[in-house]
């Protein structure tokens, strides 16, 4: 539906680390630790990379630098009551590449991450665009979790409920703030869940990945539906909702078929600004 795709430069750079040349000072060894899922950062580790500074984003491409401010921007202005310092986070290797969220504010978006998502999922064919919606997906999944952790919701019967729902809360960004189409989404949303290489894509842990599809389609069409109807939702009746739909419509629907959404005409900014969430 919409055209707003912009110009993400696809080159990787290898990571410049200042610092890094440890030949004359051979350190002990820090040991790693496993860090798997999206809510498992830990500092301290050989494995934990190097944090950048808080909203201020180097991604070595001016451009890019510019598109992830833009859009830390947007989600910070849609995610009402819902405080992020967001931090690039530079893994120590590109095997190591991940989002993070966590309770005490913070959302480390990684550098590997990045450019893996822009490489691996963004290219539009017939074009040589690439589509922001892989690194705008993420980064509302993780905006997702600080929802919870701020909101400070504990009733999650499985694990992978926590995970589905930053899911849906994904979907949902992309439904009221972006107003993608369905077909837009899943595109690029199966891709990178089939994948299984987004937070370890055990099905435990983060549900399978017709779930996950399934749970940012519920996310999408909630949305879709306060749009239609002019309803507002909170965070607790949005977490409702999905309490509602994930033994149903998340956890067992097992079609690749959705039907897609049909956004009201002439929709205004202002109004749709007044459905965001709010606490
Ligand atoms: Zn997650």
């Amino acid at each position: 539906m919409k055209n707003n795709v912009i110009l993400l430069a696809a080159v990787a750079l290898i990571a410049g680390f200042s610092g890094c040349s440890k030949k004359d000072n051979p350190a002990p060894q820090k040991p790693t630790k496993d860090m798997a899922g999206c809510q498992g950062y830990a500092s301290g580790y050989a494995n934990s990379g190097i944090v950048g500074a808080a909203n201020t984003f180097d991604f070595k491409i001016s451009q890019n630098n510019q598109f992830f401010a833009e859009e830390v921007g947007i989600q910070r202005g849609f995610w009402n009551g819902i405080p992020a310092e967001v931090h690039v986070l530079y893994e120590p290797a590109e095997d190591y590449r991940n989002a993070y969220a966590s309770p005490d504010g913070k959302i480390l978006f990684g550098y590997e991450m990045f450019y893996y998502l822009v490489r691996s999922f963004s290219k539009i064919s017939g074009s040589n665009n690439l589509s922001p919606l892989p690194v705008d997906g993420v980064l509302a999944h993780e905006w997702g979790h600080r929802v919870q952790f701020t909101v400070g919701w504990n009733d999650y019967t499985k694990p992978s409920y926590r995970e589905l729902e930053a899911d849906f809360f994904s979907g949902y960004y992309m439904g009221l703030a972006k107003q993608w189409l369905w077909g837009q989404i899943q595109t690029y949303y199966n891709a990178i869940y089939a994948s299984g290489d987004y937070y370890y894509n055990s099905p435990d842990h983060h549900g399978t990945p017709q779930q996950r599809l399934n749970a940012a389609y519920a996310g999408l069409t909630t949305a879709v539906y306060e749009l239609n109807n002019n309803v507002h939702y909170t965070y607790n009746q949005l977490h409702s909702i999905f309490n509602q739909k994930v033994h149903d419509e998340i956890g067992a629907r097992k079609s690749s078929v959705f039907p897609e959404v049909v956004y009201p005409k002439n929709l205004d900014k202002e109004k749709i600004k007044q459905l965001y969430p709010t606490l």
